[in-house]
């Protein structure tokens, strides 16, 4: 049995922060559930933080980690067994951080495509403080790298909502050119995609990470450093100013 992924059923529950579950699977450092908030490593994005109530008490999560079974590392002597029933409860602060990163993310790969003539978003490796992203084939001048982020900002400032969606491979490539996607990168034989987008179609994004329910929320975006990696690909850094948009967590158990 799966994981079932409580953070991935439409975009408000990217806003939730506490759940109960049940523990099915348990090995000497680690825990799996049967649902859970955590978010594991992945595309990018780097796994939640937080707790796990227990029948023994209070235990911090280490590390999340897999695809369908989550691995919760807890340390060794965690005591949980199969059929526990616990309360998790992430690190909201961290949470949001890689939230707003993430959808950030979005935002710059789509407009670097759309102004430095379709170059692709190659990496991406999304964190609290500050967030990267690898361009290829590029070659930035401080110029661009200044319209890119002017017209990052730009766009924030237009408060368009963020919305996920199940939507059909043709109807993604109908919408957007698969290279801005990504959607070439991703195995022919998946005909199904959960979809995240931005405004009306300003931007679709196949992506199974957590995001804000409106770029408002993402403040500002500072380019603060670009790297050279070889063979045409660079690495910008970001970071977000606070945004006075910041929402609440919604912490209902659920
Ligand atoms: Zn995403």
């Amino acid at each position: 049995m799966a994981t079932t992924k409580l953070y991935l059923e439409n975009i408000e529950a990217a806003y939730e922060t506490k759940f109960s579950a049940k523990v099915i699977k348990s090995e000497e450092d680690s825990i799996v559930l049967d649902r859970t908030l955590f978010y594991p490593l992945g595309g990018g994005q780097n796994w939640d933080e937080g707790i796990i109530n227990g029948p023994n008490g209070s235990l911090d999560v280490l590390e999340v980690r897999g695809r369908d079974d989550i691995s919760n590392k807890l340390g060794i002597g965690h005591q949980l067994e199969v059929g526990d029933e616990v309360i998790g409860e992430i690190d909201w602060e961290r949470r949001y951080a890689h939230m707003r990163m993430h959808t950030a993310q979005h935002l710059v790969s789509g407009i670097a495509y759309e102004l430095f003539n379709g170059v692709r978003t190659v990496g991406n490796q999304i964190n609290t403080t500050h967030s990267r992203i690898d361009f290829n084939p590029i070659s930035f001048d401080e110029a661009m790298l200044a319209e890119l982020s002017t017209k990052t900002n730009e766009i924030i400032a237009s408060k368009h909502e963020v919305t996920e969606l199940t939507m059909m491979r043709n109807e993604i490539n109908s919408i957007m050119p698969p290279e801005r996607t990504n959607m070439d990168l991703i195995p022919k034989f998946i005909e199904e995609l959960r979809v995240v987008k931005i405004g009306d179609s300003l931007d679709l994004c196949p992506c199974a990470g957590t995001h804000i329910s409106n770029i408002s929320e993402i403040g500002e975006v500072s380019i603060i450093s670009k790297k050279s990696k070889g063979k045409g690909t660079q690495r910008i850094t970001y970071e977000l100013s606070n945004s006075e948009f910041l929402r609440e967590k919604s912490s209902n158990i659920i």
